[in-house]
């Protein structure tokens, strides 16, 4: 694969890093990232990341493993494809991002962030294998109750005005078909074991 490294950085670079994350559908494209930074700029939760996208966009190129993958940035990411849909060379920063989580699962990266937002999938699963659609409510407390129900103190005031502007479901209920939905679910886990 062609060398597309840029910068000059303290790290050694990993070609075989470099080459599996480039391997995914369309990943060649990170070649033509201009380092404009309408990514980091499009994106909610780049507040929050220790590195925006540009920046892992910038890191990948440049074969970074240990700082990619260390990063709070890919458990940070939301999946909203807002850095996708404004990136003038059509980069898939969010696929990038999917690509980067499997290698950090699989390969026993340690972020804070990892540990909650698999918590956080984990119960949005629950929840919508049960209801047949998420609901925020039970999914909150599923969450705060696994990660530390103190931390969710400061959200008491938000939560407040929600139930009373009737904006959180205290009693959700399931919707016609989730029988269906809990099935779809099952074909996804066994297809998802079967690639293991
Ligand atoms: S928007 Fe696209 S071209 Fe610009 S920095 Fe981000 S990935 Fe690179
Ligand atoms: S897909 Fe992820 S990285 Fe891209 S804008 Fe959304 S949250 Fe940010």
């Amino acid at each position: 694969m062609t060398d597309i490294r840029i910068g000059i950085w303290r790290d050694q670079p990993d070609l075989g890093f470099l080459n599996e994350v480039l391997a995914i559908p369309g990943g060649e494209a990170a070649a033509a990232c201009i380092q404009c930074g309408t990514c980091s700029g499009a994106c909610p939760t780049v507040r929050d990341m220790d590195s925006s996208p540009r920046e892992i966009v910038a890191f990948v190129r440049a074969g970074y493993r240990d700082r990619v993958l260390n990063s709070n940035t890919i458990w940070m990411c939301a999946s909203c494809y807002a850095c996708y849909a404004q990136c003038p060379k059509e980069i898939k920063i969010t696929d990038f991002m999917y690509k980067l989580k499997q290698i950090a699962m699989r390969e026993g990266y340690k972020n804070p962030g990892a540990r909650r937002a698999r918590v956080l999938a984990r119960k949005f699963a629950d929840t919508v294998r049960k209801f047949g659609r998420n609901s925020e409510t039970r999914l909150l407390l599923k969450y705060f109750f696994a990660t530390g129900i103190f931390s969710a103190l400061k959200y008491t005031g938000m939560a407040l005005s929600l139930l009373v502007t009737g904006r959180l479901d205290v009693f959700p209920k399931k919707i016609k078909g989730s029988g269906e939905v809990r099935a779809i679910l099952k074909r996804i886990d066994e297809g998802a074991a079967m690639r293991r």
